[in-house]
């Protein structure tokens, strides 16, 4: 492929269209902060065109035809350090919000290296950390729910909606709304995977969204024992849930928003605690069963290896059917001394978008097939997350 034809050469903007797609691989590069500054890091990252993303030598200006042929990377789209969070919602998670009112399963997460604006993409900064109330794709999200359902375009059912927000920590399950209650995730003969117990909270407007994403993330960062003193070590799930207003509040869609724990290699931790190890290997394997149940999905494989860990499955429904859709949004940071960090992340968001060639929204309808275990050890081609 000729980078060189098809690279579109102007940022993205808020008047360009949304191409819906079943699995929709996005890049975001966030702006050098203070701390950087202080290091005096070196901005390595750049932005070429809506979909390419580009990490070259510390120069001042890029020469881009050096670089075009073999380290680019090319991605649905792209944000340089000046999309807001509104921009980046337009193109990801918006399309999403949309579908789930057509039926689906969508599920968005935002993966990275800690510090690469995984928080200030999805939940933004008005949680509580920082108070120039910046708004994130929980509460966009949210907002766009209920002008759907009070608008009445999308809906030919009388829907409601609710939210539950929980934790994935080492495997456990953890409810945000509910002190951190510890929950049992059970499998029934129907292979339905159920939180058990999970709260779910009916809501009638964004504003009470609003305020159990702030209660979550509270609950989220206090009250942590030494084995979990932070939050880059675990995933952060909000569902906002659409059912109907009959007896048996069936299932309509569903929206899980995921803040996933930071990639970093277990090499890099610099503690040999054995807890710490145990805790970065559970999060590689839930990275990797990821990766694998993201491209089960793109190629229409029978074989979603959703047992693999906790995160993938109960996030079970999103891999299956033909209304499920996906998209993730790769978080980068731009200076020179997260490099290698940053390489790992656009190689993982490579391999996620490579077999993504014919799952376009028309693409080839998929049966469901039982699974077993075997079948499951077959479908995991590799064993590395990051190659
Ligand atoms: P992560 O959740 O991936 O560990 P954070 O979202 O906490 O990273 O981001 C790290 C810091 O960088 C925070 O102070 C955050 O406010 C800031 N930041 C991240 N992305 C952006 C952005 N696009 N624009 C401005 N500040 C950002
Ligand atoms: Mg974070």
């Amino acid at each position: 492929q000729d980078f060189r034809e098809t690279l579109e050469l102007t940022p993205l903007s808020t008047t360009d269209t949304i191409e819906p797609r079943r699995i929709c691989v996005c890049v975001r590069k966030r702006p050098l902060n203070k701390q950087d500054i202080n290091k005096k890091e070196i901005d390595v990252v750049s932005v070429p065109g809506k979909g390419a993303l580009l990490v070259h030598e510390p120069k001042q200006k890029v020469d881009l035809t050096k670089y075009l042929d073999n380290q680019v990377f090319h991605f649905d789209y792209s944000f340089d350090e000046t999309a807001t969070n509104e921009l980046v919602y337009k193109f990801t998670a918006k399309p999403l919000v949309q579908s789930i009112f057509e039926g689906a399963m969508a599920t968005c997460f935002a993966y990275g290296q800690t510090g690469s604006g995984k928080t200030h993409t999805m939940g933004g900064d008005f949680t509580g950390r920082q108070q120039n109330n910046t708004k994130g794709i929980y509460a966009l999200a949210a907002q766009d729910v209920f002008t759907y359902l009070h608008h009445r375009r999308f809906v030919n059912r009388d829907l409601s909606a609710y939210v539950s927000f929980f934790e994935i920590y080492n495997g456990k399950v953890y409810d945000l709304l509910n002190k951190k209650a510890k929950l049992r995730v059970l499998e029934d003969d129907r292979q339905q995977v159920q939180v058990v117990g999970l709260e779910e909270v009916l809501v009638s407007n964004a504003e009470e969204v609003i305020k159990m994403i702030q209660i979550g993330s509270a609950c989220r960062t206090s009250g942590q024992t030494s084995a979990n003193a932070n939050s880059s070590r675990s995933h952060a799930v909000l569902q906002i849930a659409l059912r109907c207003n009959d007896r048996a509040a069936t299932l309509h869609g569903k929206f899980s928003l995921v803040d996933l724990a930071g990639n970093e290699r277990g090499t890099d931790v610099s503690s040999n605690d054995r807890s710490t190890l145990v805790e970065t290997a559970e999060i590689n394997r839930s990275l990797l069963a990821l990766k694998e149940c993201i491209r089960s999905l793109g190629k229409n494989s029978d074989h979603i290896p959703f047992r693999m860990s906790t995160l993938t499955k109960v996030l079970r429904d999103s891999f299956i059917g033909e209304k499920s859709r996906t998209c993730m949004i790769a978080m980068v940071s731009p200076g020179m001394a997260s490099c290698e960090y940053t390489m790992n992340t656009l190689r993982y968001a490579d391999r996620v978008k490579e077999l993504n060639g014919n799952s376009a929204i028309n693409g080839a309808a998929k049966t469901q097939e039982p699974l077993n275990s075997s079948s499951e050890e077959e479908s995991v081609d590799d064993t590395s997350v990051y190659d």
